[in-house]
């Protein structure tokens, strides 16, 4: 820590020189400081999404959260316990944008054409797209310290991401539990120039990373994101180009919420079941929540239930066979049972596997379009 005078309202202050921007805590202003000559510059785009949330509407969400997953709604309270609650204002760099790809492929033909040429059931397919985005950028070295925060993006189109970076607009406004009021204000156009005031409370998060970077890496993100886009139209990618129109660059402090909870069953089950802690993260607007952990799920309790019983299976025929026979009896009910429930456990753990590769990514569609275009 450095003491520095703050270049608005000259009040000292301590100071952490590994932060890129410093925030003065009197007044509220943003400068940057070059340490070789001391010189400071004001720093005017620094907004904060105010924080209107606190822990007791908190739990209320993620209370209403889980019970809206559960099988049996009522059961939620008794079965869910949160045991932690914590907010912070994390820093993002906004970077306003709009993206062009054009991209050249492959696409095989529907029908094989008579004249077999190596490689003539591929057709040369060309195409452009355009998307605009406020893309946000964590401005913290490390994306992994909140909790949920490294992957935030969940595109409509199914694919695997492999960047940090996410639309702000349309993440920042999904997992409400209550519907969206006409005419609402998006997180962004909540904004207001950056005053500690604003996270009602919240831990303000120094920003670490520089503009420059975060404009760099929010290239690379989308460039990723419109490959695989790209990729969904033809069979094989040749070329993608892509051209980036910035329209600025904002550092905007954002409010999330993290809360932890943990499953316990209210039935008999408890003694067999472990306790695993779970994770959700809010946003502090709405308090929509943008990922979650689901806790146990049927399938669980019935796996539970399979060994449970299976232990009980074995404990009365050894009950039989040091005492009397009857308990053979008693072990080959628990026996069924426990066979029951792990077959039941099995089916949905089938249906589950059925069901995620019902969502792998495909081209399919796109493929049928064109072959039925150019087949
Ligand atoms: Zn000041």
């Amino acid at each position: 820590m450095n003491e520095l005078t703050c270049p608005a309202c000259a009040t000292p202050s301590q100071y952490n020189f590994s932060d890129y921007i410093l925030f003065c805590p009197f007044c509220s202003a943003s400068f940057r400081v070059e340490i070789e000559n001391g010189r400071k510059t004001v720093y005017n785009d620094h907004f904060i999404i105010p924080n209107t949330i606190d822990a007791v509407r908190l739990k209320e969400h993620v209370t209403e959260w889980l019970k809206r997953l559960h099988h049996r709604p009522g059961m939620a309270e008794k079965e869910f316990v949160i045991l932690d609650i914590r907010g912070t204002s994390v820093p993002y760099w906004i970077v306003s944008l709009e993206a062009h790809t054009a991209w050249k492929g492959l696409v095989q033909r529907n029908r094989r054409p008579t004249d077999v040429m190596p490689g003539g059931e591929y057709l040369h397919e060309t195409g452009t797209f355009r998307r605009a985005y406020r893309w946000a950028v964590n401005g913290r070295n490390n994306i992994c310290e909140n909790w949920g925060m490294a992957r935030l993006h969940e595109p409509k189109e199914p694919m695997t991401v492999l960047w940090d970076g996410f639309p702000l607009d349309s993440t920042y406004s999904r997992g409400r539990l209550t519907p969206d009021a006409p005419n609402e204000k998006t997180a962004y156009e909540r904004r207001e120039f950056f005053e500690f005031k604003f996270a009602n409370g919240l831990p303000i998060q120094g920003c670490q990373v520089s503009e420059e970077e975060a404009l760099r890496r929010a290239r690379a993100h989308i460039e990723s994101y419109h490959v695989n886009l790209a990729q969904m139209h033809a069979d094989f990618l040749l070329d993608c180009r892509h051209e980036l129109d910035i329209a600025g660059v904002q550092l905007i402090h954002m409010p999330f919420w993290h809360a932890t909870y943990a499953y316990r069953p209210a039935n008999f089950l408890r003694h067999f079941y472990r306790t695993v802690e779970k994770h959700v993260i809010i946003e502090g607007i709405n308090g929509g929540i943008l990922k979650g952990e689901l806790g146990i799920i049927h399938r669980d309790k019935v796996q539970i239930n399979a060994v449970a019983t299976g232990g009980a299976a074995i404990f009365f025929f050894l009950l039989g066979s040091v005492w009397t026979p009857i308990f053979f009896l008693v072990a080959l009910f628990f026996a069924a049972v426990s066979g029951l429930s792990a077959y039941i456990a099995i089916i949905k753990l089938e249906e589950r596997k059925r069901h995620v590769n019902h969502v792998t990514p495909d081209a399919s569609a796109a493929q049928a379009k064109a072959r039925e275009l150019y087949g």
